[in-house]
């Protein structure tokens, strides 16, 4: 059976967990925690970066930073996952949904500005497949409007938009480290900014309300509850199965990028045959091959050809469900303007198998199920 996703593991891991065991510190903020913060603040150019427990917990800090108010409307797309919206929720907001670009299935910036109002706070691009959304026009957008851009970057860790790493573009980035992404802690994430202002209410929220960080600093001599917070930073246990991956990043990084140019290689003539379409990345975008997928004809050619694959032991997926379709998307919020791409796209794709260290033969043998299908 070929899975779908298997987690990396490039070696070093077990090593790096076990010396944070002999360090005595296995809770949050110990060695490794600051080895990969440090690596990433250097590496992205950015001057925070808080590793945290998800990036679903991230973007639940991007919320409180934000300052959400309850009715406050916050603009992103349908096609993502529910954390996106439900980080926002939490603090009250209102979720305006707009549509996606079919060709790269990442929210459509021209649309963005229709759906403004007076309680518009933030807007949130996601970053789908690690191919970045079109920034300088969102950016322009937020400047003009006075809002926030909070960057679902998930997917987008070691990946650019005009030589600008993801997530540090915005007011505030957010990263995953879950096992399912390039680069993992099991359970995982990141949230980074670039204003120092919003450092101490940071650390302040990811410490459970307390100020608990400015005493390891010994900046007060005691610590306690100065505002509400939750306990967003992970096990040093965790940081250590990253640092592993982080030194290795290139290594990592390259081998995704070849298996998805095997991908793209191996099935052009299908696409130039008119029967499926390959992904689509714009100049400006270096991605970080976080995903490799097809666009079939339609939901009914898609459900068959993940039969036909799954016969052969291929484990292929969909992604999203349009969160505006979904029961909490329906309480929440609002699909503004026509829905003319999110839910047609993404009903026609489907990801292929694709992590750090899938073989040469592992991905040959995906190409031939497809083009089998295709006979
Ligand atoms: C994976 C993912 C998340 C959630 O990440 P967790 O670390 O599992 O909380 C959020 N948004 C997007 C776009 C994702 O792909």
């Amino acid at each position: 059976m070929l899975d779908f996703n298997r987690p990396p593991y490039v070696g070093k891991e077990l090593d790096y967990i076990k010396e944070a065991v002999d360090l005595h510190k296995i809770c949050g903020d110990g060695k490794f925690t600051q080895l990969c913060s440090e690596w990433m603040k250097k590496r992205f150019e950015i001057n925070n970066v808080l590793l945290t427990t998800s990036c679903t917990h991230a973007l639940e800090m991007a919320a409180i930073l934000c300052d959400i108010q309850k009715g406050d409307e916050v603009i992103m797309p349908s096609y993502t996952f529910v954390s996106t919206a439900d980080a926002f929720v939490l603090r009250g907001a209102k979720i305006v949904f707009v549509d996606i670009r079919p060709d790269t299935m990442n929210i459509d910036e021209t649309k963005i500005e229709a759906a403004i109002t007076d309680k518009t706070k933030v807007i949130v691009p996601v970053h789908y497949a690690g191919v970045s959304c079109e920034m300088d026009t969102i950016m322009a957008i937020a400047k003009k409007h006075h809002l926030l851009v909070v960057e679902d970057a998930a997917q987008g860790v070691t990946a650019y938009y005009k030589g600008k790493a993801l997530g540090t573009i915005g007011d505030f980035g957010c990263y995953s480290f879950h096992e399912t992404k390039n680069y993992s802690m099991g359970e995982g994430g990141a949230i980074l900014f670039h204003d120092d202002q919003y450092k101490e209410k940071a650390e302040i929220s990811r410490e459970k309300g307390t100020n608990r960080s400015k005493f390891f600093r010994g900046q007060v001599d005691k610590y306690t509850w100065v505002d509400y917070g939750s306990s967003y930073l992970p096990s040093d246990l965790n940081a250590a199965y990253l640092w592993a991956q982080l030194e290795a990043a290139d290594m990592i990084n390259n081998h995704r990028l070849s298996t998805w140019h095997k991908y793209y290689d191996g099935l052009s003539k299908l696409a130039e045959a008119g029967y499926i379409e390959l992904p689509y990345v714009p100049s400006e975008c270096t991605h970080n091959a976080h995903m490799f997928y097809i666009k079939t004809k339609d939901l009914t050619d898609r459900s068959a050809l993940i039969q036909h694959l799954k016969k052969k032991g291929i484990q292929a997926v969909f992604h999203y469900v349009p969160l505006h379709s979904s029961p909490a998307g329906q309480k929440f919020g609002y699909f503004h303007g026509v829905d003319e791409y999110t839910t047609k796209e993404s009903e026609r794709l489907l990801r292929l198998p694709l992590f750090y260290n899938i073989t040469d033969d592992e991905i040959s043998s995906v190409i031939e199920a497809i083009k089998e299908y295709y006979r």
